[in-house]
C-alpha cells in the first residue's frame, strides 16, 4: 500500500486549486462538497467557476499563485492540465511543504483523490493507486446501488444519540444497539415517521437493549480450522467478527485472526520463541473475567476444539464460574489433510475404524494399541507426531507393521506453505520432516488423480503439480 487512506479534517482550512478550465472544474466538483475555504488561482476562470464564486462557494484570485499563497494551506491541486504552470505549482508546494496533487500525474503527486461515495457523514473512498480508474468507478457504482440513500441521515441522527448510548456497556451490547438501529429498525422508522420516528426508535431500542444487556457475556469455544479462513464455519466467521476479546492458540493462522474487528482485544496464549507462556488457569481466568464483564469472548483453537484442545478443562472452569459458553466446531487437521491429498479417511473393505492418536501425551511418548494400528488396512491420523516419528515407526514395525506401508505427512495444511511428504513406515524413522505443524496419515497416500506420483519417499509439492 503506497498510498495510505485517511480522512483529513479540512473544516475552515484552505484548499487551493490552480487552473481555471475543465481539469480544475472536475476537481472542484468534489472539493466543493467539503467545508474547506476554497481558493482558485486562475487568470481567466471559466464561467462555471465564476458562478460558483457568485454563489459564495469559493474565492477566485486572478493570477498565478505565489509561495506565500500556499502558506498553511491544507492541500493544493495543480490543475491547469498544462505541464509548465502545473510544474511551477508543484515546486511551490514542495517549498512550502504543502500536500500536492498534480492532476493525472501519480509520480509527481503527494496524494491522489479517490473515487468517492458521498452519503455525508458516511463517506466511502475507493482507490486503486492509479492503476485502474475504471475498476474504481465500477466499485463506486456497485456501492451506490447497494447503499440506501438514507444512510447518511441515519448516521447524523444516530450521532445525536451517541452520548446517551455511551451509557450502555461498551462492547457487544453497545454494538448490538447500533447494529439494530442501522440494519433493522432505523430506516423503517425514518420512512414511516421521519426524523421524529427515528428519535422514538432510538429511545425504544435503548430500553430494549438495556434490559437484554444484563444477560449477555459468553465464551465461544471455537475451532479455527487448519488455517485457511475459507474453512471456517459460517457461524464461526460471524461470531469472530462480533467478538470483543479473542484468545487464541499459537497454531491459529493469521488470516483467520484478520477476521476479528480491529478494536477487539486479541491475546495469543501460545509459547513462541521467548514469548510469554500461559498457564491454563490464567487462560481460564482471562476468559471468565471478560465474559462476566459482558464481553463476547472467542476462545480460538486450531482445527476442532474437541481434538487435543484441552476443551474439557476450560469448560469445567467456565461451569464453575457460572459463565455461559458454547462450542463451535472446526475442521480438524486430519479431515483437512485428507481433503488436500484427495482421499477418504475411511473406506469400505479397507478400514471401518479410524483412529485419532497423538504422538506424545503428558507422560511423554504415547502408548497405543500398536497391534491393531500395525494391521494392514488400518488408518490413523497422528497429531503431534513429527518429533515422535522414529518412535512410532519402531513401535509399529515391532508389532508386525509392513515396512512399506504408506504414511503421508501433511504440514501446514491448507496454508500457503503447505507441504506434502509421502513416505513409508520404515522411511518415517529417518526422513527429514517438513517444517511447521504436521499431521501424519498412517495407511494413506495421495490420490493418483491429484498428482502422478511414483510412490516413493520423496517430498512432493502437489500444489505445483497436477492441479
Ligand atoms: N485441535 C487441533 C489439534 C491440536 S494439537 C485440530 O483439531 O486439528 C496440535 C497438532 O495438530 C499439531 O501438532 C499437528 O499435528 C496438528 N495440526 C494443527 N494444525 C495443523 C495444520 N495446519 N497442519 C497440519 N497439522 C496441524
Amino acid at each position: 500500500m503506497r498510498h495510505f487512506p485517511v480522512f483529513l479534517n479540512v473544516e475552515g482550512r484552505r484548499i487551493l486549486v490552480c487552473g481555471g478550465g475543465e481539469t480544475a472544474i472536475a476537481k472542484l466538483r468534489l472539493i466543493l462538497k467539503t467545508s474547506a475555504r476554497i481558493e482558485v488561482f486562475a487568470e481567466g476562470p471559466s464561467s462555471q467557476i465564476q458562478e460558483w464564486e457568485e454563489a459564495g462557494a469559493l474565492t477566485i484570485v486572478r493570477r498565478q499563485p505565489l509561495a506565500s499563497d500556499l502558506e498553511n494551506a491544507a492541500m493544493v491541486y495543480a490543475a491547469h492540465g498544462e505541464e509548465q504552470p502545473d510544474r511551477k505549482v508543484a515546486r511551490l508546494a514542495e517549498q512550502q511543504g504543502v500536500l500536492l496533487n498534480l492532476v493525472d500525474d501519480l509520480e509527481a503527486s503527494d496524494f491522489i483523490t479517490p473515487a468517492i461515495v458521498d452519503r455525508d457523514p458516511v463517506t466511502i473512498a475507493i482507490g486503486t493507486e492509479g492503476t485502474a480508474p475504471v475498476l474504481a468507478r465500477k466499485i463506486k457504482a456497485d456501492i451506490e446501488d447497494n447503499l440506501s440513500g438514507s444512510v447518511g441521515l441515519l448516521a447524523r441522527l444516530g450521532a445525536g444519540f451517541r452520548s446517551r448510548a455511551a451509557s450502555l456497556p461498551e462492547g457487544s451490547i453497545r454494538r448490538k444497539f447500533w447494529s439494530r438501529f442501522f440494519f433493522e429498525r432505523g430506516s423503517q422508522a425514518l420512512k414511516i415517521g421521519g426524523e421524529k420516528g427515528v428519535q422514538e426508535v432510538l429511545e425504544q431500542l435503548y430500553s430494549e437493549i438495556e434490559n437484554e444487556g444484563r444477560e449477555y457475556g459468553r465464551v465461544f469455544l471455537m475451532g479455527a480450522g487448519p488455517g485457511d479462513p475459507d474453512l471456517l464455519t459460517v457461524k464461526g466467521q460471524r461470531v469472530l467478527r462480533d467478538a470483543d476479546v479473542v484468545v487464541h492458540d499459537r497454531l491459529v493462522g493469521p488470516q483467520v485472526l484478520e477476521l476479528a474487528r480491529r478494536e477487539a482485544i486479541v491475546v495469543e496464549t501460545g509459547k513462541k520463541g521467548f514469548g510469554k507462556s500461559w498457564k491454563q488457569e490464567d487462560i481460564n481466568e482471562l476468559m471468565i473475567e471478560h465474559a462476566q464483564a459482558g464481553a463476547t469472548v472467542v476462545r480460538l483453537k486450531s482445527g476442532d476444539p474437541s481434538v487435543y484442545g484441552r476443551l474439557d478443562e476450560e469448560i469445567e472452569a467456565l461451569n464453575q464460574s457460572n459463565t455461559a459458553w458454547e462450542i463451535i466446531p472446526g475442521i480438524t487437521a486430519a479431515s483437512a489433510a485428507a481433503a488436500e491429498i484427495g482421499t477418504s479417511l475411511t473406506r469400505r473393505g479397507r478400514n471401518s475404524a479410524l483412529r485419532f492418536i497423538t504422538g506424545h501425551d503428558i507422560n511423554g511418548f504415547a502408548e497405543h494399541d500398536w497391534v491393531a494400528l500395525a494391521k494392514p488396512g488400518s488408518v490413523a491420523a497422528i497429531y503431534m507426531g513429527k518429533r515422535t516419528a522414529r518412535f512410532l515407526s519402531g513401535r509399529l514395525l515391532m508389532h508386525g507393521g509392513v515396512p512399506d506401508r504408506p504414511v503421508t505427512v501433511v504440514a501446514n495444511v491448507s496454508r500457503p506453505d503447505q507441504e506434502i511428504h509421502v513416505t513409508t513406515l520404515s522411511g518415517l524413522a529417518s526422513d527429514k520432516m517438513p517444517e511447521g505443524p504436521a499431521i501424519l496419515l498412517l495407511g494413506l497416500k495421495p490420490n493418483e488423480a491429484i498428482a502422478d506420483l511414483e510412490f516413493q519417499p520423496d517430498t512432493v509439492d502437489l500444489k505445483q503439480g497436477a492441479f
